[in-house]
């Protein structure tokens, strides 16, 4: 088996219900009945539909994550989640320094890291998102801001999965091409270093069934972090299927 088997990962945002996920498991454990998944699966919903989706999903072992999480073990943090509330809901992986969060509750990369800290205290896998804006891209600096996100973010030590996601790319329709995605993915994985070679990086930014083929198949991805594609079980089962089996 590979170091780094391929992710498929969805991120349902604020969206979804509990008759949703009910039927979102339903699909999928269809599909699942049928053919083996080639890839690992993960879902994060939102916290409200942890406990339900999971209970769900546990049969046909795929994974259950998060979609953040607080630096601190526990507190005085009203509306916030700890790591090790989501490890005892079974989730396995939270998402960090989505550039949603990053943008619209202003995090940093100080936050970011202390956050992917707290995921591996408590035995979760942080997925630590980085992405640079179009303006950046334009003027030539994706690679130095992504590479400054990923310093800055990263725990010293510990398992953690990468998620590349250009902020145009998310939600938008257009993704990256796939000569600008193996570039970037190039990059990072350099960057890593020898801790590199087993960890994933997952392209994020407007994965769809159409186009998810063609992304797996591009160097150094190791899966994708998928948004509104998620949300319906035939389009999630068919980014998986496109997998290519390592
Ligand atoms: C995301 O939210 O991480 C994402 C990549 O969204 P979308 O697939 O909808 O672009």
């Amino acid at each position: 088996m590979s170091d780094r088997p391929v992710l498929i990962a969805g991120n349902w945002k604020m969206n979804g219900s509990l008759a949703a996920a009910d039927a979102f498991a339903f699909q999928l454990g269809e599909h699942l009945a049928k053919t083996r998944a080639a890839a690992e699966l993960l879902v994060c919903p939102p916290a409200t539909l942890l406990q339900r989706l999971g209970e769900r999903l546990r049969p046909l072992k795929v994974g259950l994550g998060a979609q953040d999480c607080h630096a601190k073990p526990s507190g005085a943090f009203t509306g916030d989640i700890a790591a090790p509330m989501l490890a005892e809901l079974g989730c396995r992986y939270v998402i960090v320094g989505h550039s949603e969060r990053r943008q619209f509750h202003k995090e940093d990369d100080a936050t970011v890291r202390a956050k992917a800290e707290a995921a591996l205290a408590a035995g979760l896998t942080p997925i630590v998102c980085v992405g640079e804006t179009e303006a950046q891209r334009e003027s030539g600096q994706a690679e130095s801001v992504v590479g400054g996100q990923l310093d800055g973010s990263l725990p010293a030590s510990g398992t953690v999965v990468v998620a590349y996601e250009p902020v145009w790319a998310i939600g938008t329709g257009k993704n990256a091409t796939q000569a600008d995605i193996a570039q970037m993915h190039g990059f990072l994985r350099r960057k890593l270093g020898a801790p590199g070679a087993a960890t994933r990086l997952l392209y994020g930014g407007s994965v769809k069934p159409s186009n998810a083929a063609e992304i797996l198949a591009t160097g150094d991805v190791d899966g994708v972090l998928v948004g509104g594609a998620s949300l319906a079980a035939e389009d999630f089962w068919a980014i998986a299927a496109a997998s290519p089996a390592r």
